[in-house]
């Protein structure tokens, strides 16, 4: 089995030299645990703060030890009566090609109706992420104008098609380039997509204020753009501020920051592991608009476990339309 290990913290935008790839034996599976071979891996932005020694809201990577991510795979061999060779699973040890798990750390999944990547994308962590932003910090409520920053992107897009499916009115996206536009407005029902690559987003928004609830997936000059469009006691859910997370010194924060007080807006952070209580309710309803070909999706596949780093890197580029995965 290969795993791919951090060798060094990357200050700054990480290289191929942070990373290692390490050859395992595995033992056979004991009492209660199963032997998984993965066959995507999920890459997301959040690992690039795992990656810094800081204290935050999941624990930083250990050095020279096997990162570790969202993953799906098919169990090999099973020492636990719960679970059988061929069966898919949902698991968090990514970033290697097989894995031994106790099996309560792993979750069946059902891939009659939808394959087995789903569950890392718009019906996984990512969905989730949008939903819980929508309805629990954010409240959407009929009648919305709503602005989804990272548009493109695996929270962004199950966003903006959630904002809809939960009554706003109007649905605005932005993301980079004109393909990724094209596929916000001609395929997922968004009715704006301004390319932020094409001239700034401040500049783009002006026309399309007032914003009632900004999903803001990447910060910096989005934030400060969405902040100036929203109308009167708007609602900010604060879910991601890529724009920064490859950043080597602090990031100034957005210069109208008293119009949060003047507009009486509600800027509310939230992390979707923190809301399990949700989880039930988010698989029947997204899984219900899945069904219904309500929500939809797409994937940016890399093959190879070997090019894992650069998925993640790529994804940070923007490399990626929908979900970022890795291919095992
Ligand atoms: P995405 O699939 O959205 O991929 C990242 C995207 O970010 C890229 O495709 C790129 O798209 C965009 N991007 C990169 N740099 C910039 C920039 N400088 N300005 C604008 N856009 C940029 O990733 P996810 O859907 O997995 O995550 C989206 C956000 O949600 C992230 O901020 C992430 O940290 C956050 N998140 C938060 C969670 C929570 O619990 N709060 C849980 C999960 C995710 P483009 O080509 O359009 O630039």
């Amino acid at each position: 089995a290969h795993e791919i290990h951090l060798a060094s913290r990357p200050h700054g935008w990480p290289t191929q030299d942070n990373f290692r790839t390490v050859e395992v034996d595995l033992p056979d599976p004991g009492p209660g645990e199963v032997l998984v071979r993965n066959t995507f891996l999920s890459v997301d932005p959040y690992m690039r703060g795992r990656m810094n020694d800081v204290k935050s809201y999941v624990p930083p990577f250990a050095l020279d030890a096997p990162m570790d991510g969202g993953a799906v795979g098919e169990v090999v061999s099973s020492g636990s009566d719960d679970l059988k060779p061929g069966d898919t699973v949902l698991h968090q040890a990514g970033w290697r090609s097989h894995a031994l798990l106790p099996a309560r750390g792993v979750r069946r999944i059902d891939v009659s109706a939808v394959p087995a990547s789903a569950y890392l994308g718009a019906l996984g962590m990512p969905g989730m992420t949008a939903y819980v932003g929508l309805t629990r910090i954010a409240e959407v409520r009929e009648g919305d104008t709503v602005l989804v920053s990272g548009a493109a992107g695996a929270v962004g897009s199950a966003a903006g098609q959630m904002a809809r499916l939960l009554g706003a009115k109007t649905v605005i996206g932005s993301a980079g380039g004109p393909e990724k536009c094209a596929w916000l407005t001609d395929e997922l029902g968004f009715d704006v997509a301004l390319d932020y690559k094409a001239a700034p987003i401040g500049r783009q928004l002006r026309e399309h204020a007032p914003v009632d609830v900004y999903f803001d997936n990447v910060g910096g000059d989005h934030l400060e753009a969405a902040i100036f469009a929203m109308a009167d006691f708007g609602r900010i859910a604060a879910c991601g501020a890529i724009a920064d997370y490859n950043a080597d010194a602090p990031v100034p924060g957005p210069r109208n920051l008293m119009m949060v007080v003047s507009k009486r807006l509600t800027l509310r952070g939230f992390i979707v592991t923190d809301h399990s209580d949700v989880t039930s309710e988010f698989y029947r309803t997204a899984g219900a608009w899945a069904a219904a070909g309500q929500l939809q999706w797409r994937e940016t596949v890399v093959d190879g476990l070997d090019n894992a780093v650069d998925a993640f890197l790529g994804l940070h580029r923007g490399d990626n339309t929908g979900k970022m995965l890795v291919r095992v």
